[in-house]
């Protein structure tokens, strides 16, 4: 229990000792503990030991789609438990919760994505997606095709697969000896696609995998045209088009999906995140009919892939009921709306605020850039985003700056629940925090 601020200072002096942060600068940690640890969260907020107040301008890590606190979900993982917590998916055996999410995520993806393989979360939804497209070649008599082509500013996760797939060259950098046969071309360049597949040869290449919209690498959203473009150029070349929907997916952009927007369909998407607003660990890949198909009647043998925690009971009902709270709530209409109030808040912060430059957003993944970023960051000047993010923490906003590949850009993901009251208080902290650096420059 945390009853004083000497319990406080304990806990923080543990997570210093115990506690290796994912994705976070080590030193600062090392140096300042942990720069919140939070203890509950109430629809869009927050709350740390403290008792500071914060609104979660993330969802997150853009997956809190419903928001926090939700007793629903928790009353349903107990119930879940109490009945079956776990058991196996391995040897065709099956549980309830699994099957009806399966049968769900059928009626809700595009096309017709019909089939699902779970996982615990994106990175191994991806790395799963790259092994099916290879294994699926090599049941078509084709196992030279193994090549897996993805995007600059892109973002896939951090197991090995989903690392070199990752077009930003940081993660790729973080460590060496990345998994070879993963090609990168200029994200929304289709030219750059077709060259990269004729240098290659098309007899070379498994899949292409796209986000709909880039989250982590900067929410960069794809012009109209373009995914319909992918498509063909994949049909034509006898290539996998594969789309990573674990940001965009459950409402995130104000459709079920990203790829609603282009009206395009993929032979698998991965998805994650959303599936169960972050109240369980569930991820997966879902197949075409047509590519199910073809594993049926190609394969003789077992599909020698699977997670321990594929198809988890628990995680599978948490996620029918967050899905059910979507509909319900009619969330994916609302986060358009929202979507259009954040996107009239950022254009009032750039008539505002001169050192900002362009904004763009689609439903509720927004995004705001810092003029300059490229020529600041070839002099060496430092990127103003990481300072304003901290300046919007302090005054109530938790957002993040994006500073990969020259940019300095901050973005944005709340719950899909966020009312419009809440995206105005966000736009005036926003502009308050830009100010303050503003004034500095
Ligand atoms: N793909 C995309 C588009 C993501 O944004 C992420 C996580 N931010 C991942 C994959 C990896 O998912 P996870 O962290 O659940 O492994």
């Amino acid at each position: 229990m945390v009853n004083t601020m000497n319990d406080l200072q304990q806990l923080e002096e543990l997570d210093k000792k115990h506690f290796l942060h994912p994705t976070s600068p080590i030193k600062q940690q090392q140096e300042s503990g942990p720069s919140f640890i939070f203890k509950e969260g109430r629809g869009i907020f927050l709350e740390d030991y403290k008792g500071n107040v914060v609104i979660d301008g993330m969802s997150s890590l853009w997956n809190v789609n419903i928001g926090h606190g939700r007793e629903e979900l928790a009353e349903v993982a107990a119930e879940q438990m109490k009945k079956l917590a776990f058991s196996s998916c391995f040897a065709t055996y099956s549980n309830e919760p699994a099957i009806r999410l399966a049968a769900k995520l059928a009626q809700l993806a595009p096309g017709d994505l019909t089939t699902t393989f779970f996982t615990s979360g994106g990175s191994e939804a991806n790395d799963t997606a790259y092994k099916l497209a290879r294994h699926y070649w090599i049941l078509k008599g084709e196992p030279e095709k193994k090549k897996i082509i993805s995007r600059t500013k892109s973002y896939h996760g951090v197991s090995m697969g989903a690392t070199s797939a990752t077009g930003l060259k940081p993660f790729r950098d973080f460590s060496s000896s990345i998994a070879p046969d993963f090609l990168h071309v200029d994200h929304f360049n289709t030219d750059a696609l077709r060259e990269k597949i004729l240098i290659e040869g098309p007899e070379t290449i498994a899949a292409f995998i796209a986000e709909p919209v880039q989250g982590a690498g900067g929410v960069h959203i794809a012009p109209d045209h373009y995914f319909k473009e992918i498509r063909d150029i994949c049909d034509f070349y006898n290539i996998l088009f594969i789309t990573d929907e674990v940001i965009t997916g459950f409402g995130r952009t104000g459709e079920w999906f990203g790829m609603n927007h282009y009206g395009v369909t993929p032979d698998m998407m991965c998805f994650a995140k959303g599936v169960t607003s972050g109240y369980a660990q569930l991820g997966g890949v879902m197949l075409s009919e047509k590519l199910h198909r073809d594993f049926s009647n190609f394969s003789s043998g077992t599909l020698l892939h699977g997670y321990t925690y594929s198809g988890h009971p628990m995680a599978c009902a948490v996620a029918l009921k967050n899905i059910e709270i979507i509909e319900r709530e009619n969330l994916v209409h609302q986060a358009k709306e929202a979507g259009e109030w954040l996107r009239k808040g950022m254009k009032w912060i750039q008539s505002e605020r001169k050192i900002v430059g362009n904004v763009r957003s689609l439903g509720l993944m927004g995004a705001v850039e810092i003029k300059n970023a490229g020529e600041a960051n070839s002099k060496g000047a430092n990127p103003k985003s990481p300072l304003i993010v901290n300046e919007a923490a302090k005054r109530g906003l938790i957002c993040r700056s994006v500073v990969f590949d020259h940019q300095d850009t901050l973005v944005f993901a709340p719950p899909l629940t966020i009312q419009k009251e809440e995206i105005e208080k966000m736009i005036a902290i926003l502009n308050d925090a830009i100010k303050s650096i503003e004034e500095r420059s």
